[in-house]
């Protein structure tokens, strides 16, 4: 049985939790090339993850299965460095049951420049209930 699995939801595609997740439990690394910054504003695209200052995870990769976690502004799990800042991971800000979409902050940065101007499509802002 997969863990996640990667279904529509009001934002396009999102990922969802299949089994059951504690508080503080990881769920899923979010893969892709470590570039640095430079390269990042090079290729642009929406899947970059910054580790720090110079570094970026481009997580374009569909093996990445991460990227398909949306935005929320009420989420349920958050992004966490590893401490050599060269891993991040997705982990349950609460318990998370099977069935739930699975989301975290973007960060004000992202939300300001990708989701603003468009309208924030996530649960708590949609009017869209599932
Ligand atoms: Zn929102």
């Amino acid at each position: 049985m997969k863990n996640v699995l990667v279904k529509k939801s009001t934002a396009g595609l999102g990922l969802f939790a299949n089994v059951n997740y504690e508080k503080g439990e990881e769920i899923i690394q979010y893969l892709g090339e470590t570039i640095t910054s430079d390269e990042a504003n090079r290729r642009g695209g929406k899947y970059l993850f910054e580790l720090n200052d110079q570094w970026m995870i481009d997580g374009k990769s569909r093996t990445n299965i991460a990227r398909y976690i949306n935005h929320s502004c009420r989420p349920n799990a958050y992004p966490e460095l590893s401490q050599d800042e060269t891993q991040v991971r997705i982990y349950a800000k609460k318990r998370i049951l099977p069935g739930e979409e699975i989301t975290y902050n973007y960060g004000p940065q992202y939300f300001k420049i990708e989701i603003k101007p468009f309208g924030c499509r996530c649960q708590k802002c949609s009017k869209v209930s599932l």
